[in-house]
């Protein structure tokens, strides 16, 4: 598809220089490079600022209960497991409502990839604290700050098995753009955890808070060590925020453990109704 085919009859309502924009831009430019199309992709998504970008992508789209896009992906990618699944999720919907799926997700190595839109609070509802929220921050829930430790989402990932974990700026297109494309070409469940600054409620994470804290992780890094990426995935401050990928593992995914899709997807076969001709008889 190109740029032109991939727009829909809306423009995007995100404020002005809200992440989300960068997002959909990088997505759309990988898209029309990989030849992402509505007979090989599907997009999820959950409830929360970053769900607006299924109205902004024509692509085949599913919108989950606030959470539950995973669960949504991971069901489509059972159906028919030739698809591209990407799930976008906001660090509220995915790491607080979404928190049981988010494990187990990542430890059955569901063949989706995971586009986490993290703002660090909950910015559809106007800026209340959300998992991601760190400790100390004032937020419109917490005037006098957040008494809470946050979640680290990496680190979350790493230690529930998923195999490819990753952490991009949105301000970074081109580099952005160039992980969603070796997030989805990776065999399992694979994590972009995507700095998105809400430009409206979040006064802390901001674009040039990012701009002058973050560094890519350098040749000298080994993602396959399980270790070293657990404790990289805690480092977050000034100065020392890491960009790129964290760890990644060659393991078979779910869907190649099920005999019943290994050879074709569910979805090309036979259903088979004889026994429940009877059944369907007794209702009719
Ligand atoms: Fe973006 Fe925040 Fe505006 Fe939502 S409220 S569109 S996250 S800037």
């Amino acid at each position: 598809m190109t740029q032109e085919e991939l727009k829909t009859p809306f423009t995007p309502n995100w404020c002005p220089g809200c992440g989300n924009l960068n997002i959909w831009a990088a997505f759309k430019n990988a898209a029309v490079q990989e030849g992402w199309d509505n007979t090989n992709t599907a997009l999820v998504a959950g409830i929360g600022c970053h769900g607006h970008i299924l109205n902004f992508v024509k692509l085949t789209s599913f919108e989950g209960l606030h959470g539950r896009a995973l669960p949504v992906a991971s069901g489509i990618k059972m159906a028919n497991n030739r698809l591209n699944v990407f799930a976008h999720v906001g660090d509220g919907d995915c790491l607080g409502e979404g928190g049981n799926h988010f494990v187990h997700s990542a430890r059955r190595n569901h063949d989706i990839t995971v586009l986490l839109h993290d703002n660090t609070l909950y910015a559809l509802t106007t800026g209340q604290t959300s998992p991601a929220t760190e400790r100390g921050m004032k937020t419109k829930s917490t005037p006098a700050g957040n008494p809470d430790d946050p979640v680290y989402p990496l680190a979350w990932a790493i230690a529930s098995g998923a195999t490819f974990v990753a952490r991009a700026y949105s301000g970074h297109m081109d580099k952005l753009m160039n992980l969603i494309i070796e997030a989805n070409n990776h065999k399992g469940f694979a994590l972009i955890d995507i700095l998105q600054p809400c430009v409206t409620f979040n006064k802390v994470c901001t674009h040039a808070m990012y701009q002058q804290n973050t560094y890519y992780l350098g040749d000298d890094y080994d993602p396959t060590n399980k270790k070293e990426a657990f404790m990289k995935a805690y480092e977050f401050g000034e100065k020392k925020i890491p960009l790129g990928i964290f760890y990644r593992e060659e393991k078979p995914t779910l869907e190649e453990g099920y005999v019943q899709i290994a050879e074709k997807p569910l979805i090309d076969n036979e259903p088979k109704l004889e026994g429940l001709t009877d059944l369907f008889k007794k209702y009719t």
